[in-house]
């Protein structure tokens, strides 16, 4: 059975790094669906333009349109030994839709794992990154706030959707990158 998680949290809680980390010691691939939007957009492609918008706002780009690109990228790698979602879902329709693909195949998502980190120290951090990552949603703190409060209003109860199923857990996020991998690597290998 192939082994899919979703790695939750806030803007800013550490998720990109850490899946690169998980990527590279269980062989699982990473799913970013900001960077696929954000390599989109450097493309000038349709889903780029259509995408570009809602990111530059801090806003949510329509479930129908993340959901179609999630699906070509997830039915692209059908080899991967599993998916590590960053950044999906990130609505309820998006949960759902996530687990009527993997249905299809037989296949369910086996945790999610959420980041924890208090609103303060992700702002700062997000406010770092854009000094460097070139991220305008990053550089100014009206839009991170509005990314923040979109993330509690609209992602928040995905956490919910997966722990009615009994699939949710929470690590603290705040630490050194290697404390943050261990503790996920501790819930993974407890699947
Ligand atoms: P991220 O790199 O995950 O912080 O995403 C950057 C931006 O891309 C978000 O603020 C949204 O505008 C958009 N985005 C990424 N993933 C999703 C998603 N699953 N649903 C809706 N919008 C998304």
């Amino acid at each position: 059975m192939r082994k899919h998680i979703i790695l939750f949290g806030p803007p800013g809680s550490g998720k990109g790094t850490q899946a690169k980390k998980l990527e590279a010691k269980y062989g699982i691939i990473q799913i970013s669906t900001g960077d696929l939007f954000r390599y989109e957009m450097s493309h000038d492609t349709q889903l780029g333009l259509k995408a570009k918008a809602y990111m530059a706002k801090g806003e949510l780009v329509p479930d129908e349109v993340v959901i179609g690109m999630l699906k070509n990228k997830v039915d692209a790698s059908p080899e991967a030994k599993g998916f590590i979602f960053d950044g999906f879902p990130r609505t309820i329709p998006q949960a759902e839709a996530l687990d009527q693909l993997l249905e299809a195949k037989n296949e369910k998502i086996g945790r999610l794992i959420a980041l924890t980190v208090s609103d303060g120290e992700l702002i700062n951090r997000l406010l770092e990154r854009g000094k460097t990552s070139g991220r305008t949603d990053d550089s100014n703190e009206e839009i991170i706030q509005n990314r923040i409060d979109v993330y509690k209003k609209e992602t928040s109860p995905v956490y919910g959707f997966y722990d009615a199923k009994g699939k949710s857990s929470s690590v603290n996020g705040v630490g050194t990158i290697d404390e943050i991998f261990n503790r996920l690597c501790e819930e993974i290998d407890s699947i």
